[in-house]
């Protein structure tokens, strides 16, 4: 019998689709996957030499401390202030490392959240936040998304939805599926807001911290309002900025109390992240990772440029978000002939959501996968992976917008 935990737990529609993708693929059809959440690129070369070295090391291939080697979370305790440009009170915050992002998220909602408490998580948001929060017993309150298409949610938004039972807020800036970072002036006004709810702590998720391509960069809520460090923890880790998602190694950083919490819940479960990852981490520069970000981050501007004329190409243009971050580009289905001809079809939907049956279509028809929108908490889009090199993309975007525009 399964637990009542484990059957709440939702599947993702996205392995759906890459399962009926792999099943045409083995068919002989031409798949175009736009649904990467990684960088098709091998990490910076010092980083893979710094792990071969500690290959022939014994330490490499033993139980790292439950917590990480100090000197790695010295390391990117200082990478982090450095980056954001703020300074942590000594003694008082600690760093964890953990087996990816994903697991330093899922220890820190055990470590902070109690069944009934309530987390807002603003959408559209990425798809394991609300399932995090729910198999800890949270009561996820999603707020957004905007009404006006691909503009950022009200801050007076998230006030409304703040009761006596708000633990914490998830922010993820620059974001996934959205693809943009948070203006200064509404990270400014979102400080403010928090600033008068002391019981409201901060998942602050800064995965994509590095990956901006356009405009003056991503800022954070404790760079206007420094005293809430004291309940802000930041999320950062190796997949995403260092292309080395199969490595699994995340940072979290905060108050040490709750790290030590985050340490505690790891020891009963993971135990150490990768030892032999860590070590050459320590030997590793972080700050080469800007070099090395900076041709991605062209090819990134480029094809998301590149979406954009396809867009218009096709007459699918409309107010959307503008990217300028991480890998992504949410795009609309809202008032596109292809949502009217499932409207009209008797397909079911759900709720008025046909972006599940219009990305199966799309794959069946083209052969081309986007991740639809429902699974990021809005109806009717899709999600197009930025990663893919130009031509391919090019190609699988004529295919997808040529279906996606047909009456
Ligand atoms: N946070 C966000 C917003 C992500 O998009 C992802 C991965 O897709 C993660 C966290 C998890 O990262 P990791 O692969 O290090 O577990």
């Amino acid at each position: 019998m399964l637990s009542e935990r484990v059957q709440n737990a939702r599947e993702s529609i996205t392995l759906k689709l890459n399962a009926t993708a792999e099943e045409l693929r083995r068919e002989g059809k031409t798949i175009y996957n736009l649904t990467a959440g990684q960088l098709p690129f091998p990490p910076e070369s010092q980083l893979i030499d710094e792990i071969s070295k500690q290959l022939p090391k014994l330490a490499s291939f033993q139980y790292s401390p439950v917590p990480g080697f100090p000197e790695l979370r010295k390391k990117a305790t200082a990478y982090v202030e450095k980056t954001r440009g703020i300074r942590w009170e000594e003694g008082r915050f600690d760093c964890v490392i953990s087996t990816g992002a994903k697991q330093s998220i899922f220890n820190l909602v055990a470590s902070i959240v109690d069944p009934g408490d309530e987390v807002i998580v603003l959408a559209p948001y990425w798809v394991s936040y609300p399932e995090i929060i729910r198999y800890w017993g949270g009561q996820c309150v999603v707020v957004g998304p905007s009404q006006d298409v691909g503009k950022d949610i009200k801050v007076q938004s998230i006030k409304e939805a703040i009761t006596p039972k708000t633990k914490a807020i998830l922010l993820n800036t620059p974001g996934n599926p959205s693809g943009v970072y948070y203006s200064q002036q509404w990270v400014h006004e979102f400080a403010e807001l928090i600033v008068s709810y002391p019981q409201i702590q901060i998942l602050s998720d800064e995965i994509y911290s590095q990956l901006y391509y356009d405009g003056p960069g991503p800022r954070f809520p404790y760079q206007f309002r420094p005293e809430l460090l004291d309940r802000t923890f930041i999320i950062d880790g190796i997949s995403k900025s260092m292309a080395c998602t199969g490595l699994r190694i995340g940072f979290s950083f905060g108050p040490k109390k709750t790290m030590k919490a985050m340490s505690t819940i790891q020891g009963q479960s993971t135990s150490g992240a990768n030892s032999l990852i860590q070590k050459a981490l320590m030997n590793y520069n972080f700050s080469d990772i800007e070099n090395y970000l900076d041709p991605i981050k062209d090819h990134l501007r480029n094809n998301s440029a590149l979406v954009r004329e396809k867009l218009d190409q096709y007459s699918l243009s409309k107010a959307w978000y503008q990217t300028n971050g991480a890998f992504y580009f949410l795009m609309s289905f809202e008032g596109l002939p292809i949502l009217e001809r499932f409207k009209k079809s008797g397909s079911k939907g759900k709720d008025g959501d046909y972006a599940a049956d219009i990305c199966e279509g799309l794959i069946e028809e083209t052969g081309v996968v986007m991740v639809p929108s429902s699974d990021f908490g809005q109806t009717n889009g899709g999600r197009i992976s930025l990663v893919l090199e130009k031509k391919a993309l090019a190609e699988a975007l004529d295919l997808a917008f040529g279906y996606l525009s047909s009456t």
